[in-house]
């Protein structure tokens, strides 16, 4: 078994298209998901720790217990949960993937911005 790491917005409408997506990029047969309200936001700020030792946790269990061999952080236009303009929001996406640079450094880590077509895009 080879797994993958999504984090991931909870909007139902970025969920089924990310995982095929990442199965192809990271070359996995499963895709860890770990969901929360524009999750870009929260690595962005940095100032809910409870959240963001939440979503760690969750990591470490996909690569730390899966040998997870890549994370995608994902953002999306119209976000509920992180209603900004979409600029702002791909500089979330970049700070956000620097970050987990950071916390996993022998894991790739990329940034994906979903479009309004649902399709995903690797942004950095
Ligand atoms: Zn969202």
């Amino acid at each position: 078994m080879n797994f993958c790491t999504a984090i991931n917005c909870m909007d139902g409408r970025v969920q089924l298209p990310v995982i095929p997506f990442l199965q192809n990029r990271f070359k996995t047969e499963f895709v860890d998901c770990i969901t929360e309200p524009g999750p870009v936001d929260i690595f962005a700020r940095t100032t809910d720790l409870m959240i963001l030792n939440s979503i760690f946790t969750r990591v470490d269990i996909s690569v730390r217990k899966h040998g997870s061999s890549g994370i995608a952080i994902c953002a999306h236009p119209d976000c509920a949960g992180n209603p900004v303009d979409d600029d702002v929001q791909k500089a979330q996406l970049r700070r956000s993937v620097i970050f987990l640079k950071e916390a996993y450094p022998t894991v790739e880590v990329i940034g994906l911005w979903i479009d309004n077509n649902h399709q995903p895009q690797e942004y950095c």
